[in-house]
C-alpha cells in the first residue's frame, strides 16, 4: 500500500499532466534564470532584477550559456509537445525554436567574433537613466553596478574578435562612439541633483571614467583591426548555407529561403504587370499631355511620381493621421474582418521627442513586463524639417501610401495583432514573440483591406498599394541575392529605383541595410507569403464553409507564434 502511494506521489512529482510539467519546468522560475544569463535583453522588456549586472562576454560566459540552452533543452524534450493543451504546445514550440537558434548562433553562426557590433553597452545604460521605474537612487545605484564590469566586458570583446567583417567593424566604431553620449551632461545632472552619498558619488563618477576609456580603447582597437586587415576582411555576404540555416531558425516558416525567393520573382513580374496595366488606366487622367514612354517601368514610375503630389500640408499630416483612426476600426467591424475590443480605440498621439528622426511612426507597445499596459501609434511632427525635406517626405507618405501605413502599424496591422497577442496571458509568447509573424501580419493586413475595398478600389490607391508592397517583395530579392550570389552595389540600386521605384535616400539605405543584416529583411514578405498561402488552402480545403473573420481570429489567437506552428495549431493532423 505504501509503497504503490510513493510511486504514485513520485508520478505525481515529476509532473502528473504534460502541462503541470511544462508549467513547472518554464514558468517564471525559468524566465529568471534566462534574464539572468541575459541582462541587457532583460533591461529591453523592462525586467529591472538584474539590471545593476553586466555579463562579461567572455569564454566562460559562452560555456555557461551553452550550458544552459542544453539542460533547457533537454528539459524540454522530456515533455511530449503532443499531449499538451493548444496554449502550452505553442509556447513549446517557441521554445524549442529559440533554443536550437540561440544554440546556432553561438556555436556554429558565431556573430561574436567577426561582429565587433555585438559589443556596446549603451542601450541599457540610456535605458535605466532615461526609464522612471525607480526612484532616481535607486537607479543610480543599478547603473553603479552595472559600470563595475564595462572594462571587463570590453577587454572580453577585444579577446573575442577575430577577422571582423569590416562593414561591422565600422559600424562598430560608430555606434560605440556614440555610447560615451549616454554619459553625457543629462547623465550628470541626474547624479548632481541625486541623493547620492557623497562615497557612492565618487565611487559612480571613478566608475564613469573607467567606462569611458573602456569604450574609447575598444574603438582604437578596432580602427587598428581595420586598418591592419584592410582589404583582407571577412565578407559581409554569409553565404547559401549559413542563409538557409538562418532562415529556418529566424523565420521558421517551414519553407525554404530559396523557394521564397523564387517566389518574390515572381511576385515582382506580376506586380509590374498589374501595375503597368494601373499606369496605362490612369495615364490620360493625369499625364494627358505627355507622350506615354515605351518603358512599361518608367510610365510606372512618372504616374506614381505624379499621383505623389495629393498630400496634406505639413501641418495636418499629425491630424489626418488622427481622423484616420475611427475610420479604419469601422472599416474592419462594418465588413466583418475581425472582432476589435471597442473600449481599447488605438491612441494617435505626437512622436516623443527623444524616438524622433529614426522612422516616421511607429507603433510603440508596453514591455512584457510593464504594468501600465500603455500602446501608442506614434507619428512624427514634420516640425523639423526643411521645408525641401518636408515635401520629399509628404510626398513618400501621400493622400494613399498614408493609409497604408496606418492599415500595417495601427488597424488591422500590428496594433490589432498585439491586442490579440495580449489576451494570451503567455510570458513566453510576449518575450520570444515571431518577427516574421509580426511584420507579416502587418503585411498580411494591407491586402486584407484592399481585398475588402478599402479606398473605393480607386487604381489610384492600388497602385500606391502595389508600390509599398513591392518594397517588402524586394527586400527579400535583395537580401537573398546580396548574400548567396553577390550582387553588386550597382546592381542593388538598380533594382531598388527602377524596379522598386524608390528614392536614391531609400535605395541607399536599404543596401546599407542589407550588408548589415542578414534575413531580417525577408521576414516582411516571408511572412506575409506564408500566411496568404495558409489562407488559401484553407479556403480550398474548406470551400462554402471557410469564413474569413473565424480564420483571422484564430489564427491570431496563438499570439506571435512563428506561421510555421500556428499552422500545425489550426490544422492538427
Ligand atoms: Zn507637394
Ligand atoms: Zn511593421
Amino acid at each position: 500500500m505504501l509503497a504503490l502511494a510513493a510511486v504514485l506521489l513520485s508520478g505525481m512529482a515529476q509532473g502528473a499532466t504534460p502541462d503541470a510539467a511544462f508549467a513547472r519546468d518554464f514558468g517564471d522560475d525559468f524566465l529568471d534564470r534566462y534574464w539572468a544569463h541575459n541582462t541587457d535583453a532583460a533591461v529591453s522588456v523592462g525586467y529591472y532584477k538584474y539590471a545593476d549586472r553586466l555579463v562579461v562576454p567572455d569564454a566562460a560566459a559562452r560555456r555557461r550559456y551553452l550550458a544552459f540552452l542544453d539542460a533547457s533543452l533537454k528539459k524540454l524534450s522530456a515533455i511530449d509537445a503532443k499531449t499538451l493543451d493548444a496554449g502550452h504546445r505553442t509556447d513549446w514550440s517557441i521554445l524549442k525554436s529559440r533554443f536550437d537558434q540561440e544554440r546556432w548562433y553561438l556555436t556554429v553562426y558565431r556573430p561574436w567574433e567577426w561582429d565587433p557590433s555585438d559589443y556596446n553597452v549603451a542601450d541599457a545604460f540610456a535605458k535605466l537613466s532615461n526609464t522612471p521605474y525607480a526612484p532616481a537612487e535607486e537607479r543610480l545605484r543599478a547603473i553603479s553596478g552595472r559600470l563595475s564590469n564595462v572594462p571587463a566586458y570590453y577587454a572580453a570583446a577585444r579577446a573575442a574578435v577575430k577577422h571582423p567583417v569590416r562593414e561591422y567593424t565600422q559600424l562598430a566604431i560608430e555606434q560605440n562612439t556614440g555610447a560615451l553620449d549616454v554619459f553625457g551632461r543629462e547623465f550628470e545632472a541626474m547624479v548632481a541633483s541625486s541623493k547620492l552619498s557623497a562615497r557612492e558619488r565618487t565611487r559612480l563618477q571613478s566608475r564613469v571614467a573607467a567606462a569611458r576609456t573602456a569604450i574609447a580603447d575598444y574603438v582604437d582597437f578596432l580602427k587598428r583591426v581595420d586598418a591592419d586587415q584592410g582589404a583582407d576582411t571577412r565578407s559581409f555576404r554569409i553565404g547559401s548555407k549559413l542563409y538557409e540555416q538562418k532562415f529556418a531558425l529566424d523565420i521558421q516558416s517551414g519553407e525554404s529561403a530559396a523557394h521564397l525567393y523564387e517566389r518574390a520573382l515572381v511576385e515582382k513580374e506580376l506586380l509590374h504587370t498589374r501595375m503597368a496595366e494601373l499606369a496605362g488606366e490612369l495615364w490620360p487622367k493625369y499625364m494627358a499631355a505627355v507622350p506615354k514612354p515605351a518603358d512599361r517601368l518608367e510610365a510606372v514610375r512618372a504616374v506614381i511620381d505624379k499621383i505623389a503630389e495629393n498630400h496634406v500640408a505639413r501641418d495636418q499630416f499629425v491630424p489626418s493621421v488622427k481622423a484616420l483612426m475611427p475610420r479604419l476600426e469601422r472599416w474592419v467591424t462594418d465588413h466583418g474582418l475581425l472582432t476589435l475590443d471597442p473600449t481599447r480605440p488605438l491612441e494617435v498621439r505626437e512622436m516623443p521627442p527623444y524616438q524622433r528622426g529614426f522612422s516616421m511612426a511607429n507603433l510603440q507597445s508596453s514591455g512584457p513586463y510593464d504594468p501600465t499596459a500603455q500602446s501608442w501609434y506614434n507619428v512624427s511632427p514634420l516640425d523639423a524639417y526643411t521645408p525641401g525635406e518636408a515635401e520629399s517626405f509628404l510626398r513618400e507618405y501621400n493622400d494613399y501610401t498614408m493609409q497604408v501605413l496606418s492599415i500595417h502599424e495601427g488597424v488591422p496591422g500590428h496594433y490589432v495583432q498585439l491586442m490579440y497577442s495580449n489576451k494570451s496571458p503567455s510570458r513566453i509568447k510576449a518575450v520570444f514573440g515571431n518577427g516574421a509573424t509580426v511584420e507579416g501580419w502587418a503585411v498580411y493586413s494591407e491586402r486584407m483591406m484592399m481585398e475588402s475595398g478599402w479606398g473605393d478600389n480607386a487604381p489610384e490607391m492600388w497602385l500606391m498599394y502595389y508600390k509599398w508592397y513591392l518594397r517588402a517583395v524586394c527586400n527579400t530579392i535583395l537580401d537573398y541575392q546580396v548574400h548567396t550570389q553577390a550582387l553588386t552595389e550597382r546592381g542593388a540600386i538598380d533594382l531598388l529605383r527602377r524596379e522598386a521605384f524608390q528614392s536614391e535616400t531609400e535605395a541607399t539605405g536599404k543596401w546599407r541595410r542589407a550588408r548589415l543584416s542578414a534575413v531580417q529583411l525577408a521576414t516582411y514578405f516571408s511572412g506575409y507569403a506564408a500566411i496568404h498561402d495558409f489562407r488559401e488552402r484553407l479556403k480550398q480545403e474548406q470551400g462554402a464553409g471557410f469564413d474569413l473573420k473565424r480564420f483571422h481570429e484564430q489564427f491570431l489567437s496563438y499570439g506571435s507564434a512563428p506561421v510555421g506552428v500556428i499552422k500545425e495549431l489550426m490544422r492538427p493532423r
